[in-house]
């Protein structure tokens, strides 16, 4: 939990999803020199780089460069670098020779300088073809691929350039381009989101003359220019930090960054973390159920002034949350059209057998009427809340209700687990409840409590204590079993106007409380307004979805940047906004596919919507 934050509590895509679309555009700078790009990228989005493809979709093929009449007219081939262009027709390769007319296309496939040479009799005429690669390097050097990898935000407080470490949660990039001189001088980016809005861009990224990485083999007609390491931000406030000035660009989850150099356009996937014990990380989705609570029946909603307001300002908060877990390559979906539901709180529905002490019956009696037909139950010496509940849903049957029991979590200073008997009528309505004994009460057991549970959120929702943390309070749970779904894959969340007592902020219900309340998250107004310093939301989900009760401060290790921190509070980007590589880790191995109950499923992509004509939204 946050106290003012306080909560108790795969494959991974092996990412055939690299996928790039590219196009490169004719290159018509110097009459005399064909230039390409080597094509490296998918455009058709089959996981395979264009210029090894055996064949080519249309598409792909129609962004490669024709050739001249003087090259066509001849017996062509290149000289030089024989293998870094191919010839295309109609998307298939063609040997070098005999042309056969104007349908042919030239593909780049590796950087070169060499010469396209044409004889037509007797006549030879020759022609510059200058193919260029652009590369991609991690923070360690390594080759980010185009096809079958992909960049990732990064989860690291910002560091001043000179001074960046080499780990597992820094996924910064640089980018290379090799081929002959004249080099490019420049790179723009362009961040886009999975369906197609553009969220940032990066201009006139210099690109300075750098030696050629060893691995790309030697040349000396090639030579090579990068820029400096470049941040993916996961959002504005890490991104307008003044350290990272011309350096960070956010980027989206599911999302693309597209890369255009001298007239050619490439795309890198964006997905989750690049480098685990378990291999990549892509993109996973869990599926929220988000509720505001109105403080009273048909009154406002506890955030936001209407209906509609309360679900703009519930899916704003989504989306922050989306954006901290995209470290660790978590979305919660499309959290522009989310569904939230803004609902009164629940009628009385709860009788709880048990509740606090959990200690065994007495002697005596439950007495009270359910749609004015009378149910009672004698409590016998020794009957445990476990035995009256069962005892209580068959009363209840007589009766025509139904009865469901739902054990809690013992709390620390009880016997046992209390007993709730979750009410309804067969239609699914809660029934009206009325206490029968004669002074009005429900039961009269002077140790075996039987209480209806009551949902008042004028004073406050009432929160647990380290006490009844696992169980929570009876008025918690009256109020979350009304809204569970029962389905321990889903999460719900739940605002509420306020906590009583003040001081929390949000809190959580996870699964190895080892109660019927779990995966659930509540917070109240001030959890939501206090979104940019404390992160109360992604906080709350954070304990449900790594399955963690505690904080890494819990244990002496005060980490105020990592999002599980339990009371930091700092709107800058050195807040508790942090995932790190090992919690990804344990958030899949807890919740991901794979796990028993999975709440992280993969999230599949499909191409990005790459329109140039496209607003900037956001910036
Ligand atoms: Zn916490």
């Amino acid at each position: 939990m946050r106290l003012a934050r306080v909560a108790k509590f795969s494959f991974l895509l092996l990412v055939g999803v690299g996928m790039c679309a590219t196009i490169f555009e004719r290159n018509a700078r110097a009459e005399d020199a064909i230039e390409l790009w080597a094509d490296r990228n998918d455009s058709d989005f089959n996981g395979i780089a264009d210029g090894v493809q055996p064949e080519l979709s249309l598409e792909a093929a129609s962004s490669f460069v024709g050739l001249s009449k003087a090259l066509r007219n001849g017996i062509l081939r290149l000289e030089g670098a024989t293998t870094c262009a191919r010839l295309l027709v109609e998307g298939k390769p063609f040997p070098w020779g005999k042309i056969p007319g104007p349908q042919v296309r030239i593909q780049g496939v590796f950087a070169c300088d060499a010469h396209l040479v044409s004889k037509n009799r007797g006549i030879t005429s020759s022609t510059r073809l200058i193919v260029r690669e652009l590369h991609v390097l991690g923070h360690d050097g390594k080759p980010i691929l185009p096809v079958g990898d992909h960049l990732a935000v990064t989860r690291l407080p910002p560091q001043p350039l000179s001074e960046i470490v080499s780990s597992a949660d820094n996924e910064d990039a640089t980018f290379l381009v090799r081929g002959p001189k004249p080099l490019p001088t420049e790179i723009s980016l362009d961040s886009i989101t999975w369906f197609g809005q553009r969220v940032d861009v990066l201009k006139h990224v210099a690109l300075t003359r750098v030696p050629c990485p060893a691995e790309l083999g030697d040349s000396d007609l090639l030579a090579c220019a990068a820029t400096i390491p470049i941040r993916f931000s996961i959002d504005e406030v890490d991104r307008q930090h003044a350290m990272l000035k011309d350096r960070a660009i956010v980027a989206a989850l599911g999302g693309a960054i597209v890369l255009r150099v001298d007239g050619m356009k490439q795309v890198m996937r964006v997905l989750g973390p690049r480098h685990t014990p378990i291999g990549p990380i892509g993109r996973l989705r869990a599926t929220l159920r988000p509720f505001v609570l109105r403080v009273s029946r048909a009154s406002t909603p506890a955030v936001g002034s209407s209906d509609a307001g309360a679900v703009a300002q519930v899916r704003a908060e989504l989306a922050a949350a989306a954006n901290i877990w995209a470290q660790c390559g978590i979305s919660f979906g499309d959290t522009r059209t989310l569904n939230v539901a803004v609902v009164d709180p629940p009628a009385p529905h709860l009788l709880s057998v048990g509740d606090g002490s959990g200690t065994p019956a007495t002697g005596g009696e439950i007495a009270m009427t359910v749609d004015q037909r009378a149910v009672r139950l004698a409590l016998r010496r020794g009957m445990t809340p476990t035995e009256a509940a069962a005892r209580l849903v068959i009363a209840l049957s007589k009766v025509g209700v139904v009865g469901v029991t739902s054990p809690n979590a013992r709390t620390a200073a009880g016997a046992t687990g209390s007993v709730d008997v979750l009410i309804r009528r067969k239609n699914g309505q809660f029934p009206v409840f009325a206490g029968a004994l004669s002074d009005g009460r429900i039961s009269n057991d002077a140790t075996l409590s039987v209480a209806l549970g009551i949902v008042d959120l004028e004073d406050g929702l009432e929160h647990f204590s380290d006490v009844n943390a696992a169980a929570g309070t009876l008025e918690e749970r009256t109020l979350l079993k009304a809204l569970d779904d029962g389905d321990p894959t889903t999460i719900e969340v739940i605002v509420v106007p306020f906590f009583s007592g003040g001081g929390r902020i949000g809190e959580s219900f996870i699964a190895s409380d080892r109660s019927s309340l779990r995966n659930m998250v509540v917070t109240d107004r001030a959890g939501v307004r206090a979104r940019r310093s404390s992160l109360t939301l992604a906080h709350e989900l954070g304990h449900v979805l790594l399955d963690m009760p505690g904080h890494p401060d819990d244990y002496g290790s005060d980490t105020p940047t990592q999002l599980m921190d339990s009371d930091a509070s700092d709107a800058s980007p050195f807040g508790p906004r942090r995932l790190s590589v090992s919690e990804c880790l344990r958030a899949y191995r807890q919740s991901g596919p794979k796990s028993a109950q999975p709440m992280l499923r993969e999230w599949p992509l499909g191409p990005v919507p790459v329109d140039e004509k496209l607003p900037i939204l956001v910036r």
